[in-house]
């Protein structure tokens, strides 16, 4: 099968009216919305690295989408579109299908077209994609907004995809598999979050770089961490460490005064959040249980270690 009967037939369906020409030339063309600016981030997955090899293929297609529209979300930006670029080991229709319907399955979910991408053969399964989207001039929250006194909240739960890493065949395992990128909260915190970050490499690592991005620290009490029940089997340590040193949660962690946070409750996002720490001045992040100091020695996700 030649390079232009995959794309025909895995990756060229019908494109809504938000994209003025799609797949099939050689460039994609979209109509900027006026005063918006262009918000864009690319994400890697290599096959045994990012995701089991024996990771089912529609989950693959999931989550290369997912992951990409949670960077968006992470802006506080409205995701628009993505490009595909695939790198396959050989030509296996039965993969490319269920690939094809669970990126296709994620894109409709959120509303995202796949306007375009690079078909190539290499001996490893590689999935990249880049993900467009559009923002009011100026309103993107970044990593660096964070202010002393802040409340620091994450949403859904953390961990559970690292613990189901460990635990393939657990019911948490969709968690891995099918993370849920956070758009419809992302957007609601334009105008109300001081700094975002989405949890991809651990709580712990990714809210350490919105501290130093912000130039704070924070003090985040053990006992607020969003756990799932089906974690409180494990001792405490082996809880916090998913929680905090866990990849592939695809949770949002933002900074946002206490006026905002009841502002935001009011909009009544269509996910939990939870309080955990609050911002500080000593540039340090700090764990406490029951209003002391418990020192931990986590590390996050580390791409070359
Ligand atoms: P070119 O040789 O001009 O780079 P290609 O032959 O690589 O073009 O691709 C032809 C068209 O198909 C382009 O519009 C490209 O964006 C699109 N395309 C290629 N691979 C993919 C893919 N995996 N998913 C979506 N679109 C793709
Ligand atoms: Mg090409």
């Amino acid at each position: 099968m030649a390079e232009f009967s995959i794309i025909e037939r895995y990756f060229n369906r019908k494109q809504n009216a938000a994209v003025d020409l799609g797949v099939g030339d050689d460039s994609a063309l979209l109509t900027p919305p006026p005063n918006q600016q262009l918000v864009i981030c690319v994400d890697t997955l290599i096959a045994g690295r990012h995701f089991p090899l024996d990771t089912p293929p529609h989950a693959v297609g999931w989550k290369s989408v997912a992951v990409n529209l949670s960077d968006i979300a992470a802006m506080a930006a409205k995701p628009h579109s993505i490009l595909l670029a695939l790198s396959l080991p050989n030509i296996d229709e039965e993969w490319l299908a269920e690939f094809s319907s669970g990126l296709y399955e994620c894109c409709e979910k959120y509303g995202v077209n796949l306007i375009g991408g690079d078909t190539t053969q290499s001996p490893h399964l590689t999935i990249s994609v880049t993900a467009l989207g559009f923002i009011e001039q100026g309103k993107a929250v970044t990593r660096s907004g964070a202010k002393v006194g802040d409340l620091v909240v994450v949403s859904g739960s953390v961990g559970d995809a690292a613990f189901a890493l460990e635990h393939l065949g657990h019911p948490l395992q969709q968690r891995l598999d099918y993370p849920t990128p956070r758009c419809e909260l992302g957007l609601l915190l334009k105008g109300l979050a001081s700094s975002m970050i989405d949890v991809s490499d651990g709580l712990a690592q990714d809210l350490g770089h919105i501290l130093e991005a912000s130039q704070v620290g924070a003090k985040i009490d053990l006992e607020k961490l969003p756990i799932k029940p089906e974690l409180s089997h494990l001792p405490e340590n082996q809880q916090w460490k998913y929680a905090l040193a866990g990849g592939d949660d695809y949770e949002l962690c933002f900074t946002i005064n206490m006026q905002n946070y009841e502002k935001l409750l009011q909009l009544q996002p269509n996910v939990t959040t939870t309080i955990i720490g609050q911002i500080t001045q000593a540039q340090h992040l700090v764990f406490e249980k029951d209003g002391l100091d418990h020192p931990l020695q986590f590390q996050g996700y580390q791409h070359f270690a």
